[in-house]
């Protein structure tokens, strides 16, 4: 009897303890991306072969979907899903194989933002800027 809930326990200590860690365990993976379709989720195609499905906020898709980066290879940081999309937390290019931030300056205002489109302050053009590092 006692050992019987005790085993019970640790059953349930255990599948928390796996849940928890499936919450917390960010993965990177890296590939380039399957050419968007207008409506469709975005796909990175792997070098393993294969694809994968990203949940991207509009900023991180914005960026992806950046005709400029079309050819890159990206690394993107996220949570796998059951279904095994990815939730995107973070992007990245990868040039020379260093990891590169994707930035957006306006030469005019001297201000950096972190997706396309035009600048904020003075509605001008933006210029892609990768930034080597995290
Ligand atoms: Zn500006």
């Amino acid at each position: 009897m006692l050992s019987e809930i005790t085993f019970r326990r640790i059953a349930v200590a255990g599948a928390l303890m796996v849940a928890v860690s499936a919450l917390a365990s960010t993965t990177a993976i890296r590939g380039t991306l399957v050419p968007p379709v207008v409506g469709e989720a975005l796909r990175l195609a792997l070098a393993s072969g294969g694809t994968v499905e990203l949940e991207l906020d509009e900023g991180l898709e914005l960026t992806m979907r950046d005709p400029q980066l079309a050819e890159r290879l990206w690394e993107v940081r996220g949570r796998h899903q059951e279904d095994g999309r990815l939730v995107v937390e973070k992007i990245f290019t990868v040039k020379d194989g260093e990891l590169h931030r994707v930035t957006y300056y306006c030469e005019i205002c001297h201000i950096t933002t972190h997706e396309p489109g035009l600048c904020m302050c003075c509605q001008g053009d933006t210029d892609l800027r990768e930034l080597p590092g995290e």
